[in-house]
C-alpha cells in the first residue's frame, strides 16, 4: 500500500499532466495505470522542485512512448524533458554548488553581525583573560591587546588638536578644559624600598640610601577614584539633570581641587586641576612599584575619579562610555610623563591610617576596577608592598570591603611572615621594624608638604 504522502501526490499529478499527450481514453487509462505503479520510494533528490521529479518524469516518458504514436514528432514538452533528464546529474550539480554557495554566504554574513555584536563580550573576554601588561615606562608598549591588532603603542599617542575649552588627541581622547584651575606645584619624594625596609632608625645606618635628597615635580603613577556621589537613574528622562547633577560636582571637586581628572556619567573627561599641580584626592597614602616608594600620592600620582557610587557597573554605576574615557585618558598621560604600568592604581589600594597603621582608610576602588579594560596590569594581584615591605596590617571590614579573595593581599602576609621567619622574629615585631621606615618617608615627605 502507497502512503498518503505529498511526494505521492505529487507524483500522481505529474503522471496526470502528461496522460493529457494521449488523445486515446483507452490508452491514456492503460498509461495512467502503468505509470502510477511505478512511483518510486521519496529520497532527498526529489525535494527538489523540477529537478526532483525528472526520474519519475523519465519513467513516465518511457510508458508515454509505449502509447504514443511512433510515426508523429514526440511534443516539444516531452523532448525537453528528456534532455534534461539525461543531463540531470550536471544539473543536480549545479543545484548543490549554488546551495553551498547560498549557505557560504549566509554563515559568513551572520558571522559578521555576530562579530559586530560581540565586541563588548570581547572585551569581557580581555579582562579576565589576566593578560598583564609588560612593565617599563619606554612610552612606546601597546596600552593592551584589543584583540584585533587595533591597540595603538604610547608614542603613537599625540596631542592632535585643541580648541576653545577642549583637547583632543590622536587616540580618541577628548579633554575638556572649561573646568580647569591650578594648585599648588608638586613636589615629592622617591624613596628607595630596599633601604626603607631595611631602616632601623639608628644613625649611620642602611637608611642613609633611603633619605633620598632629590625632589620630583612629573607625576609618575595614577590613582583612580569613584566619586561616591548620589546618583539619578540613567536614562533619558533624567537627561538635564543628570547635566546638572555632574556640573554640580565638577563645580565642587573646582572649589576643592579635589582630583586632576573627572570623568561624568556621559563619559565626558574634564580637566580639574591641571597636570603640573597636585589635587587633594590621595591623602595618607602609599604605593610601591616594587623598586621606589612613594609616600602621599597627591604630590606624586595624578587622580582621575570616576563620577560613580561604589564599584557597580552599568546603568546604576560605572558605565561603558567611562570606561573607554578613562582607558583613552591613561594612555595620554602615560605617553606624555612615561608613566608606568606598575604604578596605575586604586585609591583603596593605596590608602592607609598613619595613626594606627592600617590599609583601607578610604576604600574607593578596593576590588572590581576593570584593571585590564583600560589596558593595565591587574593590581588586586600585585604583592601589596604596603603589608609586606612597610609594616601596615588591616582589619576585618578591609577585606570585606573587598569582596574576600585578595590574590596581592594574600602574597604580602606571606612574605612578612617568611621575613619575620628569616629574623627570628615575630609577625608582629616585623611590623613594628617595618613600619619605622615608612615613618620616616612620611615625616620627610609631610615637610615638603608643610613648605608648600
Ligand atoms: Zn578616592
Amino acid at each position: 500500500m502507497q502512503d498518503f504522502h505529498p511526494q505521492n501526490l505529487r507524483y500522481a499529478r505529474v503522471v496526470e499532466r502528461y496522460s493529457t499527450y494521449i488523445q486515446s481514453p483507452v490508452l491514456r487509462l492503460r498509461f495512467l495505470k502503468n505509470a502510477l505503479k511505478n512511483d518510486q520510494p521519496n529520497s532527498l533528490w526529489k525535494r527538489i522542485p523540477f529537478l526532483g521529479t525528472l526520474p519519475d518524469r523519465a519513467m513516465i516518458i518511457v510508458e508515454l512512448a509505449k502509447v504514443l504514436p511512433i510515426d508523429q514528432p514526440a511534443p516539444l514538452g516531452i523532448r525537453l524533458t528528456s534532455l534534461l533528464y539525461r543531463i540531470r546529474y550536471a544539473l543536480y550539480a549545479v543545484c548543490v554548488a549554488l546551495a553551498l554557495f547560498a549557505g557560504a554566504s549566509l554563515v559568513y554574513a551572520v558571522s559578521k553581525i555576530a562579530s559586530s555584536l560581540s565586541v563588548s563580550t570581547e572585551a569581557k573576554d580581555l579582562a579576565t583573560s589576566g593578560q598583564p601588561v609588560a612593565a617599563g615606562s619606554n612610552g612606546s608598549e601597546a596600552v593592551a591587546a584589543i584583540g584585533s591588532g587595533a591597540g595603538l603603542t604610547l608614542d603613537r599617542v599625540w596631542l592632535a588638536d585643541e580648541g576653545e575649552g577642549f583637547e583632543f588627541y590622536s587616540n580618541g581622547a577628548r579633554v575638556l578644559t572649561e573646568f580647569e584651575t591650578s594648585g599648588a606645584k608638586r613636589s615629592f619624594y622617591k624613596f628607595d624600598l630596599e633601604s626603607l625596609s631595611s631602616w632601623s632608625g639608628a644613625a649611620g645606618s642602611s637608611a642613609g640610601n633611603s633619605s633620598a635628597s632629590e625632589t620630583f615635580s612629573n607625576p609618575v603613577g595614577i590613582v583612580y577614584h569613584v566619586s561616591e556621589s548620589d546618583l539619578l537613574p540613567f536614562a533619558d528622562r533624567y537627561n538635564s539633570s543628570l547635566q546638572d547633577h555632574s556640573r554640580a560636582l565638577l563645580e565642587y571637586a573646582r572649589a576643592h581641587r579635589l582630583y586632576n581628572y573627572l570623568i561624568d556619567r556621559f563619559g565626558r573627561t574634564y580637566r580639574i586641576v591641571r597636570d603640573e599641580f597636585e589635587a587633594n584626592h590621595a591623602g595618607n597614602s602609599v604605593w610601591s612599584d616594587g623598586r621606589s616608594v612613594y609616600v602621599n600620592l597627591s604630590a606624586s600620582f595624578i587622580g582621575i575619579c570616576f563620577e560613580g557610587r561604589g564599584a557597580a557597573m552599568g546603568a546604576e554605576g560605572i558605565n561603558e562610555a567611562q570606561i573607554y574615557a578613562a582607558r583613552v585618558l591613561t594612555a595620554v598621560l602615560r605617553s606624555k610623563y612615561g608613566i608606568d604600568d606598575a604604578n596605575c592604581v586604586t585609591h583603596g589600594l593605596v590608602s592607609v591610617n598613619p595613626s594606627n597603621h592600617l590599609m583601607g582608610y578610604h576604600t574607593d576602588w578596593v576590588s572590581e576596577f576593570p584593571f585590564e579594560a583600560l589596558g593595565l596590569s591587574n593590581k588586586y594581584e600585585t604583592e601589596l608592598a604596603a603589608i609586606s615591605r612597610l609594616g601596615f596590617g588591616y582589619d576585618q571590614a578591609y577585606v570585606s570591603a573587598a569582596g574576600g579573595k585578595w590574590p596581592g593581599l594574600e602574597e604580602a602576609d606571606a612574605r612578612l611572615k617568611e621575613a619575620a621567619e628569616k629574623d627570628g622574629s615575630s609577625v608582629e615585631e616585623k611590623r613594628r621594624q617595618l613600619a619605622r621606615g615608612f615613618q620616616h618617608a612620611y615625616s620627610k615627605q609631610r615637610a615638603i608638604e608643610k613648605e608648600q
